[in-house]
């Protein structure tokens, strides 16, 4: 059985996934154990807010805004995963080395 993320891990989120509850569509799961869940644009800031930097909180907190990322809470450290939209399928390939830190 793998290791599934544990609902009280802080994890790192873009400010528009947690303030604006934009679907996630890009999950890191980075070589030093961290998570990141990420809206996909390339553009993080939020309108009418300073805020571009990732916001941390308990991954079950992702959980509760979208019980889809279920499906992806087992990704193997060094893979990420990416959807189209919101209950689409997830491709999951390595982490490329620019996208496995911060
Ligand atoms: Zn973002």
């Amino acid at each position: 059985m793998r290791d599934k993320i544990p609902l009280a891990k802080l994890v790192y989120a873009c400010p528009r996934v947690v303030l604006e509850r934009k679907t996630c569509k890009v999950v890191f799961h980075c070589s030093n154990g961290d998570f990141e869940f990420l809206c996909g644009s390339n553009d993080h800031g939020v309108e009418g807010s300073a805020e571009e930097n990732p916001i941390i909180l308990h991954f079950n907190h992702l959980l509760e805004f979208d019980p889809t990322l279920e499906e992806i809470r087992d990704l193997k450290v060094g893979f990420e995963a990416n959807r189209q939209e919101k209950g689409g399928i997830w491709s999951i390939n390595p982490l490329s080395p620019e996208d496995d830190e911060f």
